[in-house]
């Protein structure tokens, strides 16, 4: 008989049990937990002015590194978009800006400074993230486009950090599947999400079939 139980379910981790369901699913589940699930990050940077000792190009890939929490269904992946543009439109991307002014002492600039004004659901996962250090009179000023993406686009896109599927040792065709998320999605959302992201490869092939 199957059945799938919830063994744990925390709020970056959660394992769960299947019976009964053949290997290549569950393993497919797993795989596409890191690959194919998408998540909103940083990819577009805009720099208006940067007097940190951080070249541009090393500040914007620090932006793009920091986990944003993500509102589940919210956002088109931009080949999906209506738009059908590389660049995304406001339906398919998420403005987040950072204005780290000048002050009188040393000082690092925290992720808690980036902010999404036009959807306050989009903020960075945690606030204590370093992104750069500024010096007295130092500022760094950026307009910055978040989009969805996957994992096998880049790593900023990986939903999951952690997906591992083990044998349970007292059963036959008994799997454990153990994911964890840097934050973009609850783990039950994550651990749902790649099981649709399943569902979506199957109607993809189906689509294909029928349009011959
Ligand atoms: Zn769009």
């Amino acid at each position: 008989m199957k059945s799938v139980k919830i063994l744990e379910s925390g709020s970056d981790r959660i394992a769960a049990r299947f019976d009964g369901y053949e290997l290549p699913y569950l393993s497919a589940v797993r795989r596409l937990a890191l690959s194919e699930v998408p998540i909103l990050s940083i990819d577009d940077v805009i720099i208006l002015e940067n007097t940190s000792p951080v070249y541009d190009e090393i500040l914007a890939h620090r932006l793009g590194l920091v986990p944003l929490v993500t509102p589940e269904g919210r956002y088109p992946l931009s080949q999906e978009c209506e738009c059908h543009s590389a660049s995304g439109c406001p339906k398919c991307r998420v403005m987040v800006v950072l204005d780290a002014g000048t002050t009188e002492e040393t000082r690092t600039v925290y992720s808690g400074e980036m902010m999404a004004p036009e959807d306050k659901d989009v903020k960075p996962v945690s606030d204590k993230i370093p992104i750069v250090k500024l010096a007295p009179n130092q500022r760094v000023k950026v307009e910055a486009y978040a989009r969805m993406g996957r994992g096998r686009e880049h790593a900023k896109w990986q939903a999951a950090t952690v997906a591992v599927l083990t044998d349970v040792a007292d059963k036959e065709d008994a799997y454990s599947l153990a994911l964890e998320t840097a934050g973009s999605y609850s783990s039950s959302t994550l651990l749902r999400r790649s099981i649709m992201a399943l569902e979506k490869q199957i109607e993809e092939i189906s689509k294909g079939l029928s349009e011959q």
